[in-house]
């Protein structure tokens, strides 16, 4: 059974196709500046090199049809026809309240994703235009949606409802949602394959460090608690996001620099985070280069977010009264010895301690801790797409 899975943005659609029989790709790839000039799609059968297509994707159903003959090309494509293609998979980026699992994609799921636009207004209308794109292509190809909201939803009320008049909950449903599920249950349920325990006796801190970063508490296989909140702005500093800062902030800002409500937004999503504080890259290794050559607001950066995520470890191993496993994944948490040591000194008080040999580790799964730790330190690659596929084969089989 292929699985083909969609992550759509508002200008690209980024693609993967899952032969399920064993997990494996069988090729991927992004259309990227669709509705835009010089737009092309760059496409990669596993095994050989990238091919880049340059086509007028003038919108996201051209952009599929494309995909589509890439995927049947008769020299880098990997199926005969679209009838090879058992189920589509989409990732959309918030489920509300309604979603607290993947679904199987008809007319009441999609009314209910519509009305999540408010939700997520930067999101959800992309991912809509990608259901409908391959609903217009492949018309009897049955599509699930996975929500990056949905693992999530396990939260007790008193973590997700903020300190505000709960009339603002009744009415707008304005409270903590959490993102990145999908990426913490696959690392979570990988971690209890590695540690050999069945997830629901384990309590595990999951750290998906990316461009975007969140940390979930995930008690007995659940999400008990998570660091971003009624959007993805909140929690820890990551690339150019702020994370939790104090609220008053914002009318100061306001008023000091004469803001508006669409400057506030940017200044905190896309200035801030280890950008802002320092002023050369959002990307980690350029700030690591920088702070080794003695950039003081560039090791500062450093030093920040990695404080953050010590704090949230804290928080979260009181959150579930212990903790057997902390497990980073994501760009940075996969890849960055660096980062992982600095936010794990000085945790020996909790068990955790790590061996700087195996440290040293960059996209692979591998315990890092020393033999007498008492908690686990994991390094699990995340792979979004196949736990999309994973779940869409479960509910396309169960239907
Ligand atoms: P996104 O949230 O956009 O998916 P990623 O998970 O790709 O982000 O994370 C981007 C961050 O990960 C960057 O700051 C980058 O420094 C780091 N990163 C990604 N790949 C590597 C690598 N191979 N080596 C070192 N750092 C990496």
């Amino acid at each position: 059974m292929n699985v083909l899975v969609i992550n759509t943005g508002s200008s690209s659609l980024k693609y993967q196709l899952i032969d399920m029989a064993n997990e494996s790709v069988l090729a991927k790839g992004v259309c990227d500046r669709i509705g835009l000039e010089h737009s092309f799609l760059k496409h990669s059968k596993v095994g050989n090199d990238p091919v880049v297509i340059e086509k007028d994707l003038y919108n996201h159903k051209v952009a599929i049809q494309e995909v589509i003959a890439a995927l049947t090309n008769e020299n880098y494509g990997v199926i005969k026809s679209m009838s090879e293609i058992s189920a589509v998979g989409h990732r959309i980026v918030h489920g509300g309240e309604k979603f607290k699992e993947s679904m199987v994609i008809d007319d009441d799921v999609m009314k209910v994703i519509n009305e999540c636009v408010e939700l997520a207004p930067l999101h959800n209308p992309s991912n809509i235009t990608g259901i409908e794109a391959c609903k217009h292509i492949m018309p009897d190809v049955p599509m699930v949606a996975v929500f990056d909201t949905a693992f999530h939803q396990t939260m007790p009320r008193y973590a997700y409802i903020y300190a505000l008049p709960y009339e603002i909950y009744e009415k707008y449903k304005l409270r903590k949602y959490g993102f990145h599920g999908t990426s913490h249950k696959y690392v979570a349920e990988r971690a209890a394959k590695m540690l050999g325990k069945p997830i629901e006796s384990l309590k595990l801190i999951t750290c998906h460090l990316g461009n975007g970063a969140s940390i979930c508490a995930v008690k007995y296989g659940k999400s008990v608690e998570t660091s971003m909140g009624f959007t993805p702005l909140q929690g820890l500093c990551m690339g150019t996001r702020s994370g939790t800062i104090d609220p008053a902030v914002i009318t100061f800002l306001m008023d000091k620099e004469k803001m508006t409500v669409k400057d506030v937004s940017d200044f905190l999503n896309k200035k801030s985070g280890v950008l802002g504080i320092s002023g050369v890259s959002s990307d980690f290794r350029d700030i690591e280069e920088a702070a080794n050559n003695g950039d003081d607001r560039a090791k500062l950066a450093l030093d920040i977010f990695c404080y953050r995520v010590k704090r949230f470890i804290g928080d979260y191993a009181a959150v579930m009264n212990g903790v057997d496993a902390v497990v980073f994944t994501a760009g940075i948490g996969e890849n960055n010895p660096y980062v992982r040591r600095e936010i794990l000194t000085d945790m020996d008080f909790f068990g955790i301690k790590i061996d700087e040999e195996k440290n040293k580790v960059r996209g692979k799964e591998m315990d890092i801790s020393t033999p007498d730790a008492t908690v686990r330190t994991l390094v699990i690659p995340t792979n979004e797409e196949l736990e999309i596929a994973r779940e869409t084969v479960k509910l396309v089989k169960l239907k």
